[in-house]
């Protein structure tokens, strides 16, 4: 199946410099505070991670959660629910939370509240991508990317349907592109 391309709103160098920015930026931050855990949202957030991860400064380690919200494609509507928990001890530990994209705010502020259960040292978030507009629940990401308008967008680990992800930009998604 030929999916067509969408047109291109953060292309790949613009992420790459905003991605390398928001590194330097946490190197900074926790800079002498000890090893930093990376927790990243799956799927959407893999892309991003990787490429983050690579240009921190500081000692960290990876782990991954992922969560299922019975909602169809291009819909962030529905219940969480954790459908694969973190491997690595949080108790102690400052986390960092990385998500590809908040758009309503319930994703964050429903890992925050999981995680801060478990006794971290401290709790922080990283988003690539964060909507402009009224959020239900407001957990303010501590590190954001990219300020964007209430659209869908795919790319770079964001995905409709599970498609798109791997493409090396960010894009608005036009209902009927998908074909
Ligand atoms: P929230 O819980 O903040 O409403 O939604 C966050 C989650 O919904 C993100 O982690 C992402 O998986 C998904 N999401 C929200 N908006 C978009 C979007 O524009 N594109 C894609 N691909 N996923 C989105
Ligand atoms: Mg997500």
């Amino acid at each position: 199946m030929a999916l067509a391309q969408p047109t291109p709103l953060f292309t790949r160098e613009t992420i790459e410099t905003r991605v390398a920015e928001l590194a330097r930026r946490i190197s900074s931050d926790y800079a002498g505070t000890g090893e930093l855990l990376l927790v990243g949202v799956l799927k959407g957030a893999f892309i991003f991670l990787a490429d983050l991860a690579r240009r921190l400064e500081v000692p960290h380690r990876v782990d991954f959660v992922a969560l299922s919200s019975y909602g169809a494609a291009g819909s962030t509507q529905g219940n969480l629910r954790l459908i694969m928990d973190l491997k690595t001890p949080v108790s102690g530990q400052h986390v960092l939370l990385v998500d590809d994209i908040v758009d309503n705010g319930s994703t964050l502020r429903f890992l925050h509240g999981l995680l801060a259960a478990h006794g971290p040292a401290s709790v922080k978030s990283c988003v690539l991508v964060r909507k402009a507009k009224p959020r239900v629940a407001e957990v303010a990401p501590d590190y954001v990317g990219f300020e964007i308008p209430d659209v869908w967008v795919v790319g770079y680990g964001l995905d409709y349907g599970d498609r798109y992800r791997t493409l090396p930009y960010i894009a608005v998604f036009e209902p009927g592109q998908s074909a």
